[in-house]
């Protein structure tokens, strides 16, 4: 092997005069001319012959030969991996000279380059699934060019639905929406990496669990664990009480065995749990988080002594919720990679343009002072609702270029591009596109896309993208992962606008009515709207039923035709939320005794949630998937409230909607009691119960109905809440939520 690199470096050497004597001939007449030479046989170049020879023939009409080393002749493409002068990790360099083409680079570079020569010389388009654009040439000669590409980050992550393994089979029956097996193209078009090529036994995030499972130390060991509020906290998503030397050499063992089995990687990460204050505040660490003036401070000084005891691997760690603040005094070793995400930004301009990235800016400036080993990980799609509009391209783009000024290395951009997403073919382009050049032009990226995949819908797309992004600037509206559709009802989605985009897309429909491909493709990209436009409706006490149940049948048939899979990151199906919104907002509730009947609160709500509580519970009007709107919220208490029914009434069930979102801490109580009375002072039992536990991760509500026979006017409901999150959960210790809205009394 060494032999074989040291000779691809002599011969590209050679290879390369200085003027470049004649242009390059891969194709005339129909006829192809090339010839592709894998001139250093490994893994990589194999691929990259193999990538390159099935597209070139596919455009030039005709098989191209591959030979291994061989006598060079001119229409030879060569393709070599080996180190060339100023091509860094993942780069190449194109040379078309001397009747020849000559792409190299190290390892996965030949490859990109491979990539970079059939997108640019051949005007190839990949758009993922196995779907490209692909242009015959009769006739192919090149000038004579040279072209070397280095990329901004050296490690690039995102995500495309046509990468997920085992993706289920979706088929529509004039087979155009067709979902094959995962698309292994994909990645190397998109110079897209993943984890486990880096990372020891795909160690890379939220490792602690793994490190020192609870399971074998927590019983024994509680000591092992977070101290806070009182007591140890030894649960599946605790944190580690970083100043016990025994968890250090526990630690370091387990690691030394990891390194051991795996000899070919050389990073891990000894990472914090999921959850947020969930931090060890024994008096030692306490100490050193005041010494430090961050939390950051025990994980940085315990990572570094790891880094220490391992001094010729890297060792990553999170600087995440709690520990984004960057450490007072300890400064990373050189071998300390710290991964640095900014959840808790709001998207709707770049970090330095609001207040919440100034915040996150200042971190970002304070870590990159101390270490240019930064993974950053940036979030760029509504995590709640997939299928909501988010409008952040060019804040992509200009966190992108603040991320590469900061000396950011490895990026992960997670815009969760499933099926069906907001622009999930787009937005993975153009993060793919910015994290291997951080100053490409958006509008030219967004253009050519848009071009290439829509075709004659495209300017009526591009359209609605800008009118999107100008309505969510001009409006000031924050922008954050966690909203709903409803959330933009009177800014980005009020109505005025909601009609104008719907036009767009209506002209866009139109302008590719006769092209299949691409009018699934609009249908796709349009459902974005569809949903918030259900979303919204439900909020909407005058919204027309029968229109809306005609949007609802529409949308369910869209996402059954294109298999659409999940609206969020909690796994809900999009056909589930159909039946649910029949069931839910679409009933009529003419019979409810207690419609917008005034509540009074014993134990009120959370104070933020006292405006919307006093009509919120009896507006007839049910909650969606998201605590964000309509729900009234209780942190770390029971409660207790009385609706006045305003006179005698003889009740036959009372009924009581819950949310259940556990990811957002909002658990299901433990359980509920009604009580009548007739003058407000004295109540009677109606009925009770007990709610069983559950740990279901799905966004889901709870309708508890308790029937009885009793009259009264004043009905009483007391609900006990679970009050701290229990040990299974990632908030272990902290208090937790329940959601209620909507009360029907019968
Ligand atoms: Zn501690």
């Amino acid at each position: 092997m060494k032999k074989k690199l040291l000779l691809c470096v002599i011969l590209l050497l050679t290879a390369l005069p200085l003027i470049c004597q004649a242009h390059t001939t891969l194709s005339k007449g129909g006829k192809p001319k090339a010839r592709i030479v894998n001139l250093t046989e490994t893994p990589h170049t194999e691929i990259a012959a193999d990538i390159l020879g099935r597209f070139l023939g596919e455009s030039l009409g005709g098989s191209i030969p591959v030979t291994g080393a061989a006598a060079l002749k001119k229409g030879d493409i060569v393709l070599t991996d080996c180190e060339v002068p100023g091509v860094g990790e993942d780069g190449f360099l194109i040379e078309v000279k001397d009747g020849k083409v000559f792409i190299s680079g190290r390892e996965k570079g030949v490859v990109y380059g491979v990539c970079d020569f059939l997108e640019k010389e051949l005007g190839m388009d990949y758009w993922g699934n196995f779907e490209y654009d692909l242009p015959l040439h009769a006739d192919l000669t090149l000038p004579c060019k040279s072209r070397l590409e280095n990329p901004t980050f050296r490690y690039r992550q995102a995500s495309h639905w046509c990468l997920r393994n085992g993706n289920a089979a979706a088929t529509s029956d004039n087979g155009v929406n067709k979902i094959r097996s995962a698309d292994t193209l994909y990645r190397w078009w998109y110079r897209l990496e993943e984890p486990h090529e880096l990372f020891v036994d795909n160690l890379w995030v939220h490792t602690c669990k793994h490190l020192l499972p609870v399971e074998k130390y927590g019983e024994t060991h509680p000591e092992y664990y977070a101290w806070y509020g009182g007591e140890r906290h030894p649960g599946s998503a605790s944190q580690w009480c970083l100043s016990n030397p025994e968890v250090f050499e526990i630690v370091c063992a387990t690691l030394d065995s990891l390194f051991n089995a795996n000899p070919g990687l050389g990073m891990i990460s000894i990472s914090q749990n999921d959850g947020s204050d969930t931090f060890c505040r024994c008096p030692e660490c306490q100490r050193i988080i005041e010494e430090e003036g961050s939390p950051s401070g025990p994980i940085m000084r315990f990572i570094n002594a790891v880094a220490e005891r391992f001094p010729d691997k890297q060792i990553s760690t999170l600087a995440y919720l709690f520990s984004v603040k960057p450490p007072k005094v300890t400064v990373p070793r050189d071998n300390v990679s710290i991964m640095l995400c900014d959840i808790d930004c709001r998207r709707q301009t770049a970090l330095t343009e609001n207040p919440s990235g100034q915040e996150f800016m200042e971190c970002l400036e304070g870590w990159s002072r101390l270490t240019q080993n930064i993974f950053l990980w940036d979030y760029g799609i509504n995590f709640d609702n997939y299928l909501s509009p988010f409008p952040n391209f060019g804040t992509i783009k200009d966190n992108m270029v603040i991320f590469r000024d900061h000396g950011v290395k490895m990026h992960f951009s997670q815009i969760n591009s499933s099926l069906g997403g907001d622009f999930a073919e787009l937005r993975p382009y153009i993060v793919s596109k910015l994290m291997w050049n951080a100053s490409a032009d958006l509008d030219s990226l967004e253009n050519h896309f848009c071009k290439g995949y829509y075709g004659a819908a495209a300017p009526y797309v591009l359209h609605y993208i800008h009118e999107l992004e100008g309505a969510s600037i001009g409006t000031d509206q924050e922008l954050f992962i966690y909203d709903s559709p409803v959330t933009f009802k009177n800014t980005t989605l009020r109505p005025a606008l909601m009609k104008r985009y719907n036009v767009l897309f209506d002209q866009a429909e139109a302008a590719v009515a006769d092209d299949p491909v691409r009018l699934k493709r609009v249908q796709r990209s349009r459902l974005s709207l569809q949903y918030s436009a259900l979303e919204i409706a439900r909020t909407d006490p005058d919204h027309d039923a029968v229109t809306v149940s005609k949007d609802l049948d529409l949308f369910e048939s869209r996402v059954k035709e294109f298999g659409i899979e999940t609206l969020n990151e909690r796994t809900n199906k999009p056909l589930d939320y159909c039946a649910l919104y029949r069931k839910r907002y679409l009933n009529n509730d003419s019979d409810n005794l207690s419609f917008r009947r005034p509540v009074i609160f014993i134990i009120p709500p959370k104070e933020k949630y006292m405006t919307i509580a006093r009509t919120a519970l009896t507006d007839g009007l049910y909650g969606g998937a998201g605590y964000v709107e309509s729900w009234v919220g209780w942190e770390g208490t029971d409660a207790d409230f009385v609706i006045d029914l305003g006179e005698e009434k003889s009740v036959s069930s009372v009924s009581v909607d819950f949310l259940r979102q556990i990811g957002a801490w909002v658990m299901e109580p433990l359980g509920m009691k009604v009580l009548l009375s007739s003058d407000g002072e004295n109540y009677t039992l109606f009925n009770e119960e007990s709610f069983p536990e559950t740990r279901d991760g799905t966004i889901g509500f709870k309708t508890v109905t308790l029937g009885g026979s009793l009259s009264g006017r004043f009905v009483r409901i007391q609900v006990e809440g679970l009050k701290i999150c229990p040990e299974w959960h990632y908030g272990v210790g902290n208090p937790c939520w329940f959601f209620i809205d909507e009360v029907s009394v019968r």
